[in-house]
């Protein structure tokens, strides 16, 4: 069964067309990178995916199972299924260790010592086990960004999404990141990437897919999309 199948989707803000009749099949343990100029419907793309955009046709499965606005499909899918943003997104009053610990207890109700255990050993896997007690701006953006994959890693995730998680961070830290996302991938993460970066690319992708104007126009291994025409 494929971790995540799209078939003919469609969505529109208002009378724009922002995604025309997309098809993505996603195996489980595949890694996906998305790219394409500004504007093509590739941020919409994956959130749709985590339903945080309706889509107006088609189908979403996420192991085999049609996604629906029912809450409970909601609620199951935000936990099969982490993002990590291109803003971080970690919420400022809280600690790191309570920003990792929020979605284990609320949205999947695991007791509060297990969520701090699970944090922890995120955190470490992030290489940042010393920060937990910190705010996030005590953190650099490289650090925060960690954190952010740390967090979404706690809900012990099947697929991860990424939208352009480096484009808002310092370019010396821009390789912080991409290595603890290379880790992931070498872990088997099924992941799909909004990314320019195409280094990052190469080494991790099993599938590169160009979109443009809200279509999939391209779709290659890296082998063949980066070889010279
Ligand atoms: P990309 O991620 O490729 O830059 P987006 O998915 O963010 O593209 O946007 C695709 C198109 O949809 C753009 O033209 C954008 O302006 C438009 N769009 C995105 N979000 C909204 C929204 N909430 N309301 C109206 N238009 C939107
Ligand atoms: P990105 O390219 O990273 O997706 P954008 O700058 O396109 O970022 O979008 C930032 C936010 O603004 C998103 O929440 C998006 O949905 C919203 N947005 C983008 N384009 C429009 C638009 N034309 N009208 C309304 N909201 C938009």
């Amino acid at each position: 069964l494929p971790a995540i199948e799209l078939q003919g989707l469609e969505k529109w803000y208002g009378a724009f067309q922002a995604l025309k009749n997309v098809d993505l099949t996603v195996q489980s343990g595949e890694k996906i990178v998305i790219c394409g100029p500004s504007g093509s419907g590739k941020s919409t793309l994956i959130r749709c995916i985590n339903q945080l955009e309706e889509i107006q046709g088609g189908t979403i499965r996420v192991d085999g199972k049609a996604l629906t606005n029912d809450p409970k499909s909601v609620r199951a899918v935000r936990r099969e299924i982490g993002m990590v943003f291109q803003q971080f997104n970690l919420f400022p009053h809280m600690t790191i260790l309570e920003n990792c610990i929020l979605g284990p207890i609320k949205v999947a109700g695991v007791p509060r010592a297990e969520a701090e255990e699970i944090a922890h050993e995120y955190l470490k896997r992030v290489r940042i086990p010393e920060q937990a007690n910190k705010y996030p701006a005590q953190l650099s953006g490289g650090q925060q960004q960690r954190v952010a994959i740390a967090r979404a890693l706690c809900m012990r995730p099947k697929v991860m999404l990424f939208d352009e998680p480096t484009s808002a961070l310092d370019p010396e830290m821009v390789n912080e990141v991409l290595d603890t996302m290379i880790d992931l991938a070498s872990d088997g993460m099924t992941m799909i990437c909004v990314t320019h970066e195409m280094g990052f690319a190469r080494k991790v992708a099993d599938r590169v897919i160009f979109m443009d104007h809200g279509e999939i126009i391209e779709e290659n291994d890296p082998e063949q999309f980066f070889e010279a025409p």
